[in-house]
């Protein structure tokens, strides 16, 4: 059995997250106060902050790890070209998804500390979003926004980080994934590999086996992060 906590970090508890209305999203609420006054400071230079994904529970990780697993759902390579995962075997099925989505149990949207973010004000309403660093870069359309949360994420009074900032040879780099660190550093130095372990051996996980012999190495490679 799993204590509070332990749930929490495994997206197995909602019931410490708040609705926001206003950002279409659930988070802690101490990450929230602290959203909407980084939205605050974004809409004075009129960047118009929302947030694409917020919480996601360990169901909705699975399913989306299932679908890609199955063929269902897309998986895409380094470059976000679609991958034909027929053509894989199961270790590499295992770690072609993982350079994009999180193994359920182990994403840091689970804890309510992490979220998705772009800056609508240079889009019109049928923009599809796809969160691609082309998007964040020089002719992208969150390029500004990038460029403001750049320099707002030095300020000492901001407590967010991107902790997907850079390549490690994991996950590929995400700049739109913030962290609210007062919680989020705390949350990951009580995320251990066994209560991990111990979820997904209950679990429907596709590749569950691959995943298992492997979990010490996804672990350091793709969960581990400061
Ligand atoms: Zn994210």
């Amino acid at each position: 059995m799993f204590d509070q906590i332990q749930r929490q970090l495994l997206g197995l508890d909602e019931s410490f997250l708040v609705h926001a209305p206003e950002l279409k999203s659930q988070l802690h609420p101490e990450t929230l106060a602290a959203v909407l006054d980084l939205r605050a400071r974004a809409a004075k230079f009129d960047f118009d902050l929302r947030i694409a994904s917020s919480f996601r529970n360990f169901e909705r990780q699975l399913l989306i790890w299932n679908n890609k697993a199955l063929g269902l759902r897309p998986v895409l390579d380094s470059n976000g070209e679609p991958l034909d995962i027929q053509r894989l075997d199961n270790r590499e099925k295992v770690f072609a998804i993982l350079r994009w989505s999180a193994l359920p149990g182990a994403s840091r949207h689970h804890w309510g500390t992490d979220f998705d973010v772009y800056g609508a004000s240079y889009i019109d309403a049928n923009y599809q979003l796809q969160l691609t660093v082309a998007e964040t870069e020089s002719g992208g359309p969150f390029a500004e926004f990038h460029r403001w949360l750049d320099a707002e994420l030095q300020q000492v009074n901001c407590h967010f980080y991107r902790p997907y900032a850079v390549d490690r040879g994991g996950i590929a780099p995400e700049p739109w994934h913030l962290s609210y660190a007062p919680l989020a550093k705390s949350y990951a130095q009580l995320f251990t590999l066994d209560v991990l372990r111990e979820q997904l051996e209950q679990t429907s996980l596709e590749l569950k086996d691959t995943v298992l012999e492997s979990l010490d190495e996804i672990f350091q490679r793709y969960i581990r992060v400061d």
